[in-house]
C-alpha cells in the first residue's frame, strides 16, 4: 500500500510536518493500516506548482483522450475491487457489502465521465448579425482543489476528480485525515491507467493547515468541497473573497413521510436500511421518520424489532451488518445525542448505548427514539450516527410542513400510492433529491445530486451539472467577412 502524498507522480513522506496521520480500524483501535506522515503548507504550494506545470499539456490533451485514462482507470477499479473495498471497510468501518457498492458506485462515475470526454460541448447559437458566426466553447479553469470527508472515502473523491479531470483540469486533492488510505488507492489506478504525473497531486494532512492552504492559493480556480457546514461555510466565504469559484455538499436530517395504508414491508427495510446503513453516517440517512398516528404504532413496532434484529460488529466480518462509528469523537457526538434526547423528554425504545462485547472499536447500538418534538435537537441536528427519530404528524401538510423546518435540505421520501400526495409532495419539499416509495439514500452518476437550503452552496455533483462546474464558457463572435458592424446597443 502507497502512503505519504503524492505529488508530481512521486509517493513520497513529507518531513515538515510534526504529526503523523495514524491510520487505525475503528472496530479495532489497536489495527494500525497505515501511517501517513503530515503534509504541510508546503507541501501544497510544491503540488500546486507541479499542477499548474502538468495543466500546460493535460489541458491541450484532446477530451476523448482525458476520457479514455478514466475507461482505462474504471477497468482497472473493477480488477481491484476486493482490495479497494477492504482497505476502506478496514480504514473507515463499513461493512463489505457497503464498501463493495460503493466502489461500484466510484467505477459508474469513472465510466460516465470517461464517456463525457466525448461530449464536453458548446453551443451554436443564432447572431443578430448577418455573416457572423456564434457559439461557445467550454475551457478547464486550472488547478482545482478538492476537500473530501471520510464517509465515502472513495466515492466522493472519484465524483470529484472524474469530472475534474476529463474537463482538462489538474488536481490538489486533500482526503480526509481518517481515510487516506482509500483515496491513496484511487490516485494508484489513476496512475497505472496513465495519468501523467502532475495531473492529480494527493496530500495527506491536517484541514487547518493543508485544506486551508489549498483554499487561500490564488493558482487555485476552484474548490469544491464536501464535510460539515461549520467547515464548508468558512472555507466558501475565504475562497469567495479572492474570487474563487466554490461548491460546497453540506450536512442533512433527512425525513421519511408515512401515511396510512403505506406498504409497510416496503416501508421498514427502507427505514432501516436509511437509518442504519453506514451507521447512520451518510449526509443522505433517514434521520426522521414522520408518520401518521394510524400506522406509527405497526411501524415502530416493526422498526424497533428490525433495529434489534441489526447485527453490529467488524466490517471485514461478512456477517455483521452494521459497523462501528468511525472514530472516537463520532461515538462520541452519537452517544451525546442520546443524552440530549432523553433529557429533552423523547423516549428511549432501543438501542442508545455500547453494544456488549464489542468495546475493542466505536461501536453505538441501532437506536430509536419516540415522542421526537420539532423543537428537539434530535429533530433539527444532524447525529451522523444510528440513532432515528419518530415523530407523529396528522396529515401530508403537516408531514411536509415539519420535513421541511430543518435548516438542511438535501434529500426526504414519502410513502404514498395517491398520485395528487405525491405530485404535491414532490413540489412543496424543500430537498435537492425526492424519493417516492423509496429510501432517502442513494445517487447516481448521471443524476445530479446535492441539497437546498444549508446543504448546498454553488450547483449539483455528478451528472453533467457537476462537469459544469469544473468548466467556464468562452463565447466566441466570428465576423467572417469582416464587414458585420456591431451597433453600440448589441
Ligand atoms: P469536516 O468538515 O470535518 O471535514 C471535511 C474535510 O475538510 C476534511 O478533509 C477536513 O480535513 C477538511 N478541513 C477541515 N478544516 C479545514 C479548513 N480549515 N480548510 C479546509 N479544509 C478543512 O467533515 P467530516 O467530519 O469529514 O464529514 C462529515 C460531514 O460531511 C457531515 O456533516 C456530513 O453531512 C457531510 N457530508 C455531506 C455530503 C453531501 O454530499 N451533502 C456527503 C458526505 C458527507
Ligand atoms: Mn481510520
Amino acid at each position: 500500500m502507497k502512503t505519504g502524498s503524492y505529488v508530481d507522480g512521486k509517493w513520497y513522506h513529507p518531513t515538515g510536518g510534526s504529526r503523523l496521520v495514524k491510520n487505525t480500524n475503528p472496530a479495532d483501535t489497536k489495527d494500525v493500516i497505515a501511517e501517513f506522515p503530515a503534509a504541510t503548507a508546503k507541501d501544497v504550494e510544491k503540488a500546486i506548482a507541479g499542477a499548474k506545470k502538468a495543466f500546460e499539456s493535460w489541458s491541450k490533451t484532446p477530451a476523448p483522450s482525458r476520457g479514455r485514462v478514466l475507461a482505462r482507470a474504471a477497468e482497472i477499479a473493477r480488477r481491484r475491487k476486493d482490495e479497494i473495498a477492504r482497505t476502506m471497510t478496514r480504514e473507515q468501518g463499513k461493512v463489505l457489502k457497503e464498501a463493495r457498492g460503493e466502489v461500484d458506485k466510484g467505477i459508474a462515475c469513472l465510466e460516465f465521465n470517461a464517456g463525457e470526454g466525448f461530449r464536453i460541448q458548446g453551443k451554436t447559437l443564432p447572431c443578430e448579425l448577418k455573416d457572423v458566426f456564434t457559439y461557445t466553447i467550454r475551457r478547464p479553469l486550472g488547478v482545482v482543489g478538492l476537500i473530501t470527508p471520510w464517509n465515502f472515502p472513495w466515492a466522493i473523491p472519484v465524483w470529484k476528480v472524474a469530472p475534474a479531470l476529463v474537463a482538462g483540469n489538474t488536481v490538489v486533492m486533500k482526503p480526509a485525515e481518517l481515510t487516506p488510505a482509500t483515496c491513496a488507492l484511487l490516485v494508484e489506478v489513476l496512475e497505472e491507467a496513465g495519468l501523467p504525473p502532475g495531473c492529480l497531486q494527493l496530500v495527506v494532512g491536517p484541514g487547518s493547515e493543508v485544506g486551508n492552504a489549498i483554499t487561500a492559493n490564488p493558482d487555485i480556480k476552484a474548490v469544491s468541497f464536501t464535510g460539515s457546514n461549520q467547515i464548508g461555510y468558512a472555507l466558501y466565504a475565504q475562497a469567495a473573497a479572492r474570487g474563487a469559484k466554490v461548491t460546497c455538499e453540506l450536512g442533512g436530517k433527512n425525513a421519511v413521510i408515512v401515511l396510512p395504508g403505506a406498504d409497510l414491508d416496503a416501508v421498514v427495510p427502507a427505514v432501516l436500511n436509511g437509518a442504519f446503513g453506514s451507521t447512520g453516517q451518510r449526509c443522505t440517512a433517514t434521520s426522521r421518520v414522520l408518520a401518521h398516528p394510524d400506522i406509527m404504532g405497526q411501524l415502530t413496532e416493526a422498526v424497533v424489532a428490525g433495529a434489534k434484529a441489526l447485527k453490529v460488529g467488524p466490517g471485514l466480518d461478512e456477517a455483521s451488518q452494521m459497523g462501528p462509528a468511525v472514530d472516537k469523537k463520532q461515538h462520541a457526538q452519537d452517544l451525546m445525542y442520546v443524552d440530549v434526547a432523553k433529557k429533552e423528554g423523547a423516549r428511549l425504545l432501543t438501542g442508545g448505548g455500547v453494544p456488549k462485547g464489542l468495546d475493542q472499536g466505536y461501536f453505538v447500538e441501532p437506536t430509536v427514539f419516540e415522542g421526537v418534538r420539532a423543537e428537539h435537537r434530535l429533530f433539527k441536528e444532524e447525529v451522523f450516527g444510528p440513532v432515528l427519530a419518530l415523530t407523529p404528524i396528522k396529515d401530508l401538510s403537516e408531514g411536509i410542513k415539519l420535513a421541511n423546518a430543518v435548516e438542511y435540505g438535501l434529500t426526504c421520501s414519502l410513502y404514498s400510492r395517491d398520485v395528487n400526495d405525491v405530485m404535491r409532495f414532490v413540489e412543496e419539499v424543500e430537498t435537492g433529491m425526492v424519493h417516492v416509495n423509496e429510501p432517502t439514500v442513494g445517487g447516481e452518476a448521471q443524476l445530479p445530486f446535492g441539497g437546498l437550503k444549508a446543504t448546498g452552496i454553488g450547483g449539483r455533483e455528478m451528472s453533467t451539472d457537476g462537469l459544469e462546474f469544473f468548466t467556464e464558457t468562452k463565447t466566441v463572435f466570428i465576423n467572417y467577412t469582416g464587414k458585420a458592424e456591431r451597433s453600440f446597443v448589441r
